[in-house]
Formats: C-alpha cells, sequence, structure tokens
C-alpha cells in the first residue's frame, strides 16, 4: 500500500463501518447547517429580579448543525425536504407566541386571555429562556431527523438566537450514530 492509498483509505465505507462499531465517540464526519430566522416571539420569566419578568419580544433564529457517517444517496447529510415538519413545528411554537414558563403564576389568566384571542400562549418544559429553547428544539429534530434517515443523520447543536446579541447553543449528548432502525 502506497502512502497515497493509506490516507485517502480513511473516508472508504469500510473503515466507517469500523470507525461506528468501535469508537461511537468518533465526531461525525460530515456536517451540514441549516437556519431558521425571523420568528416573532414573547416571552416572560417570571423568576427573574429585573426586566425580563415583563413580558418582552425578540425575533428568534435557529442555527441547527446536522452530522452523520454516511451521506444519503444523492450525496446529503440532510435533504432539506425533509425538513418540513421542523419548519412547522418551529413556526407553531415561535411565530407571533407568547412563551411562559409551566410554573408562572400568571398562566391561567395568560390562557384565559388566549382564549378570547389576545395570545398565544406556549410552555416549555424548562422554561421560556434560550438555554431551554436550544435544547427543546434539538430534542425535536434528533428525533424527527433519526426517523425520517433511519438513524443514518442526527443533530450535533443547536444555536437559539433572540436577537443580534444573545445566543444560546445546546450541544447534543446524544449525538452520533445509534443504530439503523431506532424504536420509535
Ligand atoms: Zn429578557
Amino acid at each position: 500500500m502506497n502512502m497515497y492509498s493509506q490516507s485517502t483509505n480513511v473516508f472508504n465505507r469500510e473503515n466507517q463501518k469500523e470507525m461506528k462499531k468501535t469508537d461511537e465517540y468518533s465526531p461525525s464526519l460530515f456536517r451540514s447547517t441549516k437556519s431558521f430566522y425571523n420568528f416573532p416571539c414573547a416571552h416572560r420569566q417570571f423568576k427573574h429580579s429585573g426586566n425580563c419578568s415583563l413580558i418582552h419580544g425578540y425575533s428568534r433564529s435557529f442555527h441547527f448543525v446536522f452530522g452523520c457517517y454516511q451521506l444519503s444517496k444523492e450525496g446529503f447529510v440532510v435533504d432539506y425536504g425533509d425538513l418540513k415538519e421542523l419548519k412547522n413545528f418551529l413556526e407553531y411554537m415561535y411565530d407571533h407566541t407568547l412563551l411562559l414558563d409551566e410554573d408562572d403564576p400568571f398562566l391561567e389568566q395568560f390562557k384565559e386571555l388566549e382564549k378570547q384571542g389576545v395570545c398565544r400562549v406556549r410552555v416549555q418544559p424548562m422554561g421560556p429562556g434560550m438555554e431551554a429553547t436550544a435544547k427543546f428544539v434539538c430534542d425535536y429534530a434528533d428525533k424527527l431527523l433519526r426517523e425520517k434517515t433511519k438513524g443514518r443523520a442526527w443533530v450535533e447543536n443547536v444555536e437559539a438566537r433572540e436577537n443580534d446579541k444573545n445566543s444560546s447553543i445546546y450541544f447534543n449528548p446524544n449525538a452520533g450514530f445509534k443504530g439503523w432502525n431506532p424504536s420509535p
């Protein structure tokens, strides 16, 4: 084997298979990104002692990094056509909505206002902040992607931005190949 074939050999399929079996913590070989912009969303963090306990809003955006070891037959990490449900989910959660903590003492009053058409209330398990948002969105997208690709691709991390200045990044602790037929 000459030097050339040794160095290119790293990328052949046999070695990719070996790597998956022996080292599940290997970084994914291929990555792609997808961004979704401009979700006008209000929130309030009732536990905050400052301004963040007041209802205020931002134009949220979401930046995904996807990973895989083996590309699709078309040569993609992710076919962006498979991300329609993700876009719908982001619109449901963050487009003209009011995000609240599930323990917000005014939650019932806000839900009353929702019935009267004043707001659309959404609740996230860990609250409305950007850290919780990044994790919440990552968990949803990772499950969706594994279903769509039969486990071939996953979410590496998600950056959730509330404006130009502030964002949170959640690194998926379950990133990596977990089998081709994950149980639903
Ligand atoms: Zn704030």
